[in-house]
């Protein structure tokens, strides 16, 4: 399942993309947003109103009226069913929403601060924009959040 995002749901598309999931943001205008939706077969999530009432198939788009990004992913996650694994989880990267490669420590010395480096054993490179991720702290805590969130739907 791939997604798009009217400009108000940033956050939540970045939150898509750190589980895995290719989603498309920034779209210039409506029509646009409209268009990609059905050219690329992605689900439109959005909060406006009049927008979602333009999407002919209701079952290709989704209305999320919450501000809260835990109420959005929550939403998302129950109307869609997406499944969240730690495997999938950080395949893509942020801020391009293309995947990442797997590098070998010795390939990406150079771009890691020493703390890292030392305490994680995998890594992985975006090769558009050369961002270098790993499962850190924040990551954990992240997960965690989904974790937890994945429990309430059950
Ligand atoms: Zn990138």
């Amino acid at each position: 399942m791939k997604f798009i995002c009217d400009d108000m749901l940033g956050t939540l598309a970045k939150w898509l993309r750190i589980l895995g999931y290719d989603t498309r943001y920034g779209a210039k205008n409506d029509d646009e947003l409209l268009k990609i939706s059905k050219q690329e077969n992605r689900v439109l999530l959005t909060r406006d109103k009049n927008l979602y009432e333009r999407t002919k198939n209701k079952s290709s788009s989704l209305y999320i009226k919450s501000m809260s990004l835990h109420e959005q992913l929550v939403l998302v996650l129950h109307k869609t069913g997406i499944k969240i694994s730690k495997d999938k989880s950080l395949s893509r990267c942020i801020i391009c929403n293309i995947p990442l490669e797997n590098k070998r420590k010795s390939e990406i010395r150079e771009d890691v601060p020493p703390y890292p480096f030392q305490h994680h054993e995998r890594f992985w490179k975006c090769p558009k924009c050369n961002r270098v991720y790993w499962k850190g702290s924040h990551w954990t805590t992240m997960y965690d959040r989904i974790q937890r969130i994945l429990k309430e739907l059950n």
